[in-house]
């Protein structure tokens, strides 16, 4: 028997991001209106609300549930903020984003997934978002500066572009480390001119790719 979308959803909130320490109940509301299985191929739909992170095509995945809101709540959302996300990939990050009535910016450097996802995001009624194609470890100068910037691929270093464009006050969340699919989720926070970095644990991103990454 096929189970309603909306029943898995508040049980993959509940039991996923909810019970691991996730308490804002903004984040929480917007993760049970994304439909994440309309994010995923067809044939992983029935998945789509498992503990874990599943392929997107193009050697690419969607994250996990618990990872998206946690970095989302790291991120201090307020409807007013413009965001940044570098790795577009599916989509589902930047829709959360979305539904927290920000308005989004998010950057892909794959043209099937940025032209896949686009449609999507457009389909979606997600006329908050937009989606260009391009290496995002240089940021988008010309709408900077950013409130919040995500990125959901894991370079080694900080991107300074990145570090640039961020807005004063402002907050970024990025994995960085030295080995590959193994990195630390850094929160940058800006203030009052200056810039200081938090560890919030370990995480395993895809690779960013590009003139400030990999
Ligand atoms: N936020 C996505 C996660 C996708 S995985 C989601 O919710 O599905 C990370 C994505 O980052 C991949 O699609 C990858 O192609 C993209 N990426 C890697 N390096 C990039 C770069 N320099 N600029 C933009 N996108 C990049």
């Amino acid at each position: 028997m096929r189970i309603d979308p909306k029943i898995r959803r508040e049980k993959m909130v509940k039991e996923q991001v909810e019970a691991r320490g996730v308490s804002d109940p903004a984040v929480l509301d917007a993760m049970k209106r994304v439909p994440r299985h309309l994010f995923v191929e067809e044939a992983l739909a029935a998945r789509a609300y498992d503990d874990n992170s599943l392929p997107i095509g193009e050697g690419q995945t969607i994250s996990q549930p618990f990872i998206v809101g946690f970095m989302t709540e790291l991120l201090q959302i307020s409807p007013e903020h413009k965001i940044l996300e570098i790795g577009t990939g599916s989509g589902y990050q930047a829709a959360v984003l979305a539904e927290l009535g920000a308005d989004v910016y998010t950057i892909e450097r794959i043209k099937k997934l940025f032209m896949r996802t686009r449609k999507l995001l457009f389909e979606m009624r997600y006329f908050n978002i937009r989606v260009k194609l391009d290496d995002g470890t240089t940021g988008w100068p010309d709408e900077g500066p950013f409130d919040r910037i995500i990125v959901t691929a894991g370079g080694p270093e900080v991107p300074q572009s990145l570090i640039d464009q961020l807005a004063d006050p402002g907050r970024m969340i990025i994995p960085v480390g030295s080995e590959k699919r193994k990195q630390r989720l850094i929160l940058v926070i800006k203030a009052n001119g200056e810039v200081i970095e938090e560890d919030m644990g370990g995480c395993a991103f895809v690779d960013l790719v590009g003139k400030q990454g990999w």
